[in-house]
């Protein structure tokens, strides 16, 4: 598959893929979060943290949210806090070990984890003491099993050695670096600085401390980006070779993050130059010899990112793309969101009102969604989208004891126009196939089958990024 991508006729795809820029989710969870409600509250995530039905055995996945960042980046719409007062820090580890204990209690049976993650904001933001005590908080309360993965985000420039040294000696054996561009007129514009010196030292140093995997998390549709410029980025980063890419489309999103108006509309590349940059990257980073896992994830072909991809076992949580299929994710801190069998939640996303929450009641959430029998047919007809690029009739009908193409005669009559341009094959039974060119979209091909897409779009609600 990562070969045909590259095979894909880019007259074509420039042609095509305009057509299809439209605003939709990125399908990290179905339903997506908007839809959610605060009838869900504590008690209800409490009630669903404690059913019986659970082995101790089975997976359990752990994110942790760090919200702290030192300075903006202006194309940021993550759940941050910008602050240099060392309060702040101190009093969310006060909570957070609250939080960790009070959802450990709730649980039925006491479990490990077979997966943890610290996004942010900026992990590393904390002291290296800090870390160690946040993640032996973590770890008391949901041992790591054996050979878990565990991982963190950091950004190159508050990333020390100590802090390298502390991360490994917690256990930490993946590492992703905010990168985004490396042209000094692009850093300016977007408000961040950092050197190609300075990243390339940290990974030096994370794989000396025995990181077994580095991510690079990149952005194309910047200010000022060009084919060429964005070039330049992209061949410093194949130099640098990390194990895994993300390369992500620059979501313009002001009724999210405000401090994106200051970019002059002028300044961003146009939808076609925004489109061959991708282009290029992609294009590049197959010639490289790494993986199209989908969407925006790129791996070296031994990634166990690419062996789940070749055996069908690929997932997508809140994280992205995973390995860890079916299991509970549990999320910590502001904003966090978690996903049980039958159930989302999230916690209060400012740092105050959540804060304010664990203290009162040990859980901060602030809404969720129980789901339905039709919300779980469709999440696995779009996790199948999303992360196989078909839909095999078969499985459906062992699945849910039905047949796939009557349950969505009208989702897959709308596919029509998809299937002209060459973006998804159909069989008699039914199953759909995405195509290389396809692969460029799966948002848009997933969002044939979401149940709630019409009503949000009649609504007119701001609530999603472009598709491109
Ligand atoms: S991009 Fe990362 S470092 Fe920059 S403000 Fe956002 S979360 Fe913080």
């Amino acid at each position: 598959m990562s070969r045909d991508v590259f095979s894909i006729d880019l007259e074509h795809a420039e042609a095509i893929l305009p057509r299809y820029v439209e605003a939709g989710p990125r399908y990290t969870s179905y339903p997506t979060a908007p839809v959610w409600k605060e009838t869900y509250d504590a008690e209800r995530f409490r009630a669903d943290l404690g059913r019986s039905d659970v082995a101790p055995g089975d997976g359990l996945s752990l994110y942790v949210h760090v919200p702290f960042c030192r300075s903006l980046c202006h194309f940021c719409a993550c759940n941050r806090v910008i602050t240099r007062k060392e309060e702040l820090p101190a009093r969310y580890l006060d909570s957070i070990e609250r939080e960790v204990v009070a959802v450990r209690e709730a649980m039925a049976v006491p479990r490990t984890a077979t997966q943890q993650h610290w996004g942010g904001g900026t992990p590393t933001h904390l002291s290296p003491f800090q870390v160690r005590r946040l993640f032996r908080a973590v770890c008391d309360a949901f041992p790591m099993r054996e050979g878990a993965e565990v991982s963190i985000e950091v950004d190159p420039r508050v990333t020390t050695e100590a802090h390298v040294e502390a991360l490994r000696a917690c256990g930490m054996n993946r590492i992703s670096l905010g990168v985004q561009d490396f042209e000094a007129r692009v850093q300016d514009a977007i408000h961040r600085e950092q050197s190609v010196e300075q990243t390339a030292a940290l990974v030096e140093q994370a794989r000396r401390a025995g990181f077994e995997g580095v991510n690079f998390d990149l952005i194309y549709g910047l200010p000022f980006q060009t084919v060429d410029s964005f070039a330049r980025t992209v061949d410093t980063v194949l130099a640098i070779a990390p194990d895994r890419i993300a390369l992500y489309s620059y979501a313009h999103v002001t009724w999210v993050a405000k401090q994106q108006r200051g970019f002059e509309r002028t300044d961003l590349p146009d939808p076609h130059a925004k489109l061959r940059i991708m282009l290029m990257a992609i294009r590049r980073f197959l010639d490289a010899g790494y993986v199209y896992i989908g969407m925006d994830h790129f791996a070296r072909p031994d990634d166990e990112l690419a062996r789940a991809l070749r055996d069908r076992t690929l997932r997508r949580n809140f994280m992205g793309y995973t390995t860890q299929a079916g299991v509970d994710l549990i999320g910590f801190g502001p904003s966090a969101i978690s996903e049980l069998r039958d159930a989302y939640a999230q916690s209060e996303r400012s740092l105050d009102a959540w804060e304010a929450a664990v203290l009162e009641r040990g859980l901060a959430t602030m809404r969720g969604h129980q789901l339905t029998d039709d919300d779980r047919a469709r999440r696995w007809v779009i996790t199948r989208i999303m992360c196989h690029g078909e839909v095999r009739a078969p499985e459906y009908r062992e699945a849910f004891g039905a047949d796939f193409a009557s349950a969505y005669a009208a989702e897959l009559e709308r596919l029509d126009a998809m299937v002209d341009d060459g973006l998804v094959e159909r069989d008699s039974d039914g199953s759909l196939r995405v195509t290389s060119l396809g692969r460029l979209l799966l948002r848009n091909v997933a969002m044939t089958f979401d149940a709630y897409l019409p009503q949000q779009r009649r609504s007119g609600a701001q609530l999603f990024s472009k598709t491109v």
